[in-house]
């Protein structure tokens, strides 16, 4: 997969890039990143890549030319249809997920485009930007950060780029759950011990108490997902037996504070 990233400050990206599984990616051939430096791109003499906005207000806006002029640039040759989506990093678009991570991912070439300050002149989103991500409700002080999330999140699935010991499909979210609790050694640690099963090596008793781990942890914490996860019969039968489990606890809570002097 092909990456653009524009952006004022393209200091900031190698030192992520350059370890780890981006960085073996790279060296696989599964990712080429490219930045460009939207500040290159100015034809001005001080190379203002921003103005105050049009109206008044507080802050900075970016200006359209340098950032049409890199994104241009780059697509010069490229036909019509062959030409990557142009995403737009900015606190209003739409939710980044692991589906949405997975879609980027059938994609040979994906550009993204960091703001900055107030963010970019309008014009760039409504005739050069294809599509508009956002990485959570807060707002960063630039799309660097968040081009790096989005980076980082699709290249995982990008066949290969995982070893089979760490593979994404048993990743929180990847089948619609949250992943279960991991251990390692040692088995005992400060008188913790790790639950027998995982050393049982049986390995049908260990897929299944990993599933069950991962249906009670998203019970728990993110129930929400229960209602769009694959589940299976057994899946379904364990969930009542957690609610039953949550029902009894609940009654007997209540039945103590009934009964309590205070
Ligand atoms: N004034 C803008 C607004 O209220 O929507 C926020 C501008 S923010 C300070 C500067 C830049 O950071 C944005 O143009 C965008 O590229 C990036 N950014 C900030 N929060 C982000 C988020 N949650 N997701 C993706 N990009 C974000």
């Amino acid at each position: 997969m092909r990456v653009d990233i524009f952006t004022l400050f393209p200091a900031m990206f190698p030192a992520y890039l350059n370890e780890s599984i981006l960085k073996r990616a790279q060296e696989m051939g599964l990712l080429s990143v490219h930045i460009h430096n939207i500040r290159q791109y100015t034809t001005d003499k001080h190379r203002v890549t921003d103005e105050p906005p049009y109206g008044g207000g507080g802050g900075m806006v970016l200006k359209p030319e340098p950032i049409f002029a890199a994104v241009e640039s780059v697509l010069a040759n490229v036909p019509t249809d062959k030409r990557p989506p142009v995403i737009l990093l900015t606190p209003q678009g739409r939710p980044f997920t692991q589906k949405v991570a997975r879609e980027l991912a059938r994609h040979d070439w994906i550009m993204l485009l960091c703001g900055r300050y107030e963010g970019i002149d309008e014009r760039v989103r409504e005739h050069l930007v294809t599509d508009e991500i956002s990485i959570g409700d807060y707002v960063l002080t630039g799309g660097e950060l968040a081009a790096l999330v989005v980076i980082d999140a699709v290249t995982r699935l990008l066949p290969g780029a995982l070893g089979a010991e760490d593979a994404a499909e048993t990743d929180s979210y990847a089948s619609g759950l949250l992943e279960g609790p991991h251990y390692t050694r040692p088995a005992n640690f400060r008188g913790w011990e790790v639950p027998a099963v995982l050393r049982s090596g049986h390995a049908a008793r260990i897929q299944a108490w990993r599933r069950q781990q991962a249906l009670r942890r998203t019970w728990q914490r993110r129930p929400e997902l229960l209602l769009t996860a694959n589940l299976t019969e057994e899946d379904r039968w364990f969930l009542r037996v957690l609610a039953e489990e949550h029902l009894r606890k609940h009654t007997a809570d209540e039945e103590a504070a009934s009964n309590s002097p205070l």
